[in-house]
């Protein structure tokens, strides 16, 4: 296999807000298992093959060579496509950085890809006894609880990100969260607020609200060096 067989669903050429510190170009996966209802790309979901091509991607980035620093990779699920590690491999070999944007759905694909990472952003999606309510799928934290460990073993510069939405997450909840990511290691967290745009459910698009007490807020940034609070 090389990286020819990735399956991309769309790519852009230039982003300056996914890849922390870099101008980038982001290469979207087709694919992923989870169902959560506020997903944005749920046309990603399936895991088919996409309509462009890694030759596709490797263009863009030779005609745009000297203008860009990384490439990040989203979804989807990026790390279940099993030719990742060779899209990564090939655009270390330009120069480029490499950024994921991963949920955490496969800790031996993230085992194998944190060599050639250069920065993660962790989409964390609840407590771990609570992702079920996120994600649909029954279990999905146990994964997500062994790639936390490991991102920040890794030493790989990394930030975690929880969409809320208050149907699906309570604001102890997310307190509850953050307490377990700063007390695990991570010193960079973001909360994203739901989103209706590109969001399928009905449900969680009519009942959208409000996001947490500044009070909540306060004492969440206190945890980490860095915290944000910001859209979806
Ligand atoms: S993990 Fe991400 S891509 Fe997969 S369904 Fe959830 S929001 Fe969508």
């Amino acid at each position: 296999m090389g990286a020819g067989a990735l399956r991309v669903g769309g790519f852009t050429a230039f982003t300056a807000t996914d890849f922390p510190g870099k101008l980038a170009a982001a290469v979207f996966i087709q694919g992923c298992p989870w169902r959560c209802g506020y997903c944005h790309n749920p046309h990603l979901q399936p895991r088919r093959r996409g309509p462009h091509s890694w030759a596709d991607v490797m263009a863009l980035l030779v005609r745009r060579a000297g203008l860009l620093d990384g490439v990040v990779f989203s979804g989807g699920e990026p790390t279940m496509d099993p030719a990742l590690p060779f899209a990564m491999a090939a655009v270390r070999q330009m120069g480029l950085a490499v950024g994921l944007h991963t949920a955490c759905i496969y800790p031996r694909r993230l085992k194998e890809l944190l060599p050639l990472v250069d920065w993660v952003g962790f989409d964390i999606k609840a407590p771990f006894d609570a992702y079920q309510r996120v994600t649909g799928v029954a279990g999905s934290g146990e994964p997500a609880r062994a790639c936390l460990e490991m991102i920040v073993e890794s030493g790989v510069a990394h930030e975690c990100r929880t969409t809320l939405h208050p149907a699906l997450l309570s604001e102890a909840e997310v307190e509850g969260l953050a307490t377990t990511l700063a007390d695990a290691g991570v010193r960079n967290y973001a909360i994203q607020t739901f989103r209706a745009q590109g969001c399928a459910d009905a449900g969680l698009n009519a009942t959208a609200g409000a996001v947490m007490s500044a009070a909540a807020l306060q004492r969440i940034g206190a945890r980490f060096e860095t915290f944000v609070l910001r859209p979806a």
